[in-house]
Order: C-alpha cells, then structure tokens, then sequence
C-alpha cells in the first residue's frame, strides 16, 4: 500500500497530449489565431469526437498543427467484444513516466438498451492490494494523468458513437484506486462533465474505502455518486479482503458515508463481490443489513459474483445463493441489486482488468 495523497507529477517528459489542456491552456497555444477558433476547436474535440485532421471548419495548416503538437496518449493494442458487440474492451498502451517503461491500461464500453456506459481506469495498476482482484494482483505502476483518462472516454465514445449510440454514464471501476489519484481523477471529472457535457449525477467514482479521498470529494462542487467497495461488514474479515481497511475501519469508512450523503445528498452504494463461503453467510447479509440502516434511506447494495481471476483461487457465490443473499438482505430492509456481470468471456468484468501485466500468484482463499 502506498499513502492516499501523492502528488508527484506524472506528465511526460515530451509535453502535453491531446486531452491534457484545459480550454484557458489551449486558448493560449492558439493566440494568434481569430478568437472564435477555439470554440471551433473545442467543440470539435469534445462535442463531435473528432480527430483535429476532421474538424473541417478549421484551416488545414491548424489541423496539421494540432495534430502534430497534440498527439494521442494512448495506443490501441486490441480491441476485443462481447456479448454480440456489446461489451467492447479496450487495451492501451502508455507512456512511462517521465519517458520510462510504457506500461498498459484498460477501459470498457458497455451498450445497455437504455444507457452506456464507459469504465475508465484512473491508475496503471493498483496499490491497494486486494488479493481477489486482477488489478490488485498486478500491483502499481504509475497514476494516469487527466488528459489520459479523459482520452479513455473520448475513444469509447467515438467507438459507441460509430454504432449510433451516445455514452451516458461514467463510473471509475476500471483498474486503479481513484482517490490515490484525486486530483487527476477529478481534473478529468470537470472535464467529462464540463465539456464532454455528462451530468455528474451519471458520473460514479468508486473507492476502495480510503476515507481522506471520500472527505476531499465531499468538499468538491459536483454531486457525483460514490460507491464504496464494502465486500465485508466486520473488520476482521474486511481486514482480510482489503487491506487498506486496516488504515480506515468500517466505523470511520461509515462516517464519512454519512458525512458524503448529507453534503451531496446523492446515493451512496456498496459493492459487494459474493465469495464462496466467505462474505456470503447469512451472519454476513445480517452485519450488512445493520451498515445499511445507519445511511438510511440511502444505502443501496450490488451485489457482483465474484469473477475469476488468475491469483485468487476461492469461487464465486453461486448465482442461485446470490439471488437468496439478495432476498434476505431486502428482508432485512436493505435495498440490493444483482449486478450482471458483462464480458466475462474477454476478461474485462469487474476485478478482472490486468491489461496482460503478470500477476502474482496467492495462496490465500
Ligand atoms: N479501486 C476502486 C475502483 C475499482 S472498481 C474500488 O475498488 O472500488 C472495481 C470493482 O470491482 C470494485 O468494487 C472491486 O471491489 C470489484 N472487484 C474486484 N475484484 C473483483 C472480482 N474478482 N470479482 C468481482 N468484483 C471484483
Ligand atoms: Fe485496487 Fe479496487 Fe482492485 Fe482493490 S479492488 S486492488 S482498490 S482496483
């Protein structure tokens, strides 16, 4: 585990990419130019997706400019789909820092009839350390810097916007702790909602527990959602599963839930990935009830089977016992969901994004 604040600069070494500058910085690598280019520019990046050589309405020479000046941060290694084209998975390969190793990321598109969802990434690996998951397995590489996360949303957007669909909902589920990396995550947050154009009420950022990061968020102005990946209701098993709980216990984790909801007066959800025999006991879906009552009437649960992953041998909770769990925990008057998992077959479900780095194999459940 490393400490929640880091403030080391990631930016490369060979100067801004595409999506790295915000409108005041691209205004002034424009100056020169009439004023209403950058409205030109912006709303061809952001609003229609385009690559600088297809903003038409600018000259040539600029679009060469912005080309050549701006390049992309991320180089596509493979595209993979599933579910009849509706789970779409991208592998990215990045910059080191400062001009190091590259190092690969990944991102998920998921089309639903009624929303679409992109799952970006916020950290090439993870430092956290939960042992049932990809990521964690994996270990830490390096933060990602605004610019390449919004870059992951704009190229599955372009990719959903192909297939006439516009992307509506962003969560922070790919790979990587979001509040170890606050600050770019919430650069890239303005960004997806300021120009981008979401509503921060389809903007989730999901977290580990790291209760500082929670705190910071509930001092920024917009109302996204918070998940919170609970996955144990009682400190000794959730020490077990996620070691950061050692740092921040589920008492300090559920204050600053509270403290969450009563500023942003937005749902707060738990995740809950069902292990075999471990989290799925009828003691567990009681502890879990109880947590739940004290966010009243806000707390919702999703409950995920717990996906495969190559260094975490236990199973998940069969599909039939997870629905049962759910049954019980609606009893006890939690509300909860079964979440569908989606491409599995491609590894790009939840836990699973490892983006081919090697994992070390555990021998614990
Ligand atoms: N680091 C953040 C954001 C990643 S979100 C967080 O942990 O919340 C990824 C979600 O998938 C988290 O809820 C995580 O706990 C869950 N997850 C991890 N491994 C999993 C697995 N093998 N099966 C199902 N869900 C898993
Ligand atoms: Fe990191 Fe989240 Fe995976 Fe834990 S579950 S290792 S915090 S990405």
């Amino acid at each position: 585990m490393t400490d929640t604040v880091d403030v080391t600069p990631v930016e490369s070494a060979s100067g801004p990419t595409r999506y790295d500058l915000t409108r005041a910085e691209f205004g002034a690598l424009l100056d020169g130019e009439p004023r209403y280019r950058l409205d030109q520019v912006w709303s061809g990046l952001y609003e229609q997706l385009a690559d600088p050589a297809d903003i038409t309405n600018l000259p040539k020479k600029l679009r060469q400019r912005l080309d050549d000046e701006l390049p992309l941060a991320l180089e596509l290694v493979t595209e993979s789909v599933s579910d009849a084209g509706d789970t779409v998975k991208f592998l990215w390969e990045i910059g080191g820092r400062s001009g190091g190793e590259r190092s690969r990321i990944e991102t998920v598109l998921m089309l639903y009839p009624d929303r679409a969802t992109v799952c970006v990434s916020s950290q090439a690996g993870c430092a956290m350390g939960c042992g049932f998951c990809a990521t964690g397995q994996a270990g830490f590489t390096r933060h990602l810097t605004t610019g390449e996360i919004v870059e992951q949303v704009v190229r599955a957007s372009q990719t959903a916007k192909a297939s006439g669909r516009r992307v509506s909902n962003i969560v922070f589920m790919g790979m990587g702790e979001p509040m170890a990396n606050l600050d770019r995550v919430w650069g890239a947050t303005e960004r997806i909602h300021g120009d981008i154009g979401l509503s921060a009420r389809h903007i989730t950022i999901s977290t580990v527990g790291v209760v500082p990061g929670i705190r910071a968020l509930k001092d920024l102005p917009l109302p996204v959602n918070l998940a919170v990946s609970l996955h144990a209701a009682n400190d000794a098993l959730r020490n077990e599963m996620v070691p950061i709980n050692k740092r921040y216990p589920i008492d300090d984790l559920l204050d600053a839930c509270a403290d969450y909801l009563e500023v942003k007066n937005r749902r707060v959800s738990f995740e809950w990935a069902m292990i075999d025999g471990v989290n799925d006991r009828d003691s567990d879906a009681r502890e879990l009830a109880e947590l739940c009552w004290k966010l009243r009437p806000s707390a919702h649960v999703n409950l995920i089977p717990l996906n495969p992953t190559p260094g975490y041998p236990t199973k998940g909770t069969a599909l039939k016992k997870v629905y049962a769990f759910r049954d019980r925990l609606e009893e006890l008057g939690a509300n909860a969901t079964v979440r569908r998992n989606r491409g599995t077959d491609i590894d790009a479900a939840c836990g699973q994004l490892a983006a081919g780095q090697p994992v070390t194999l555990s021998k614990k459940r």
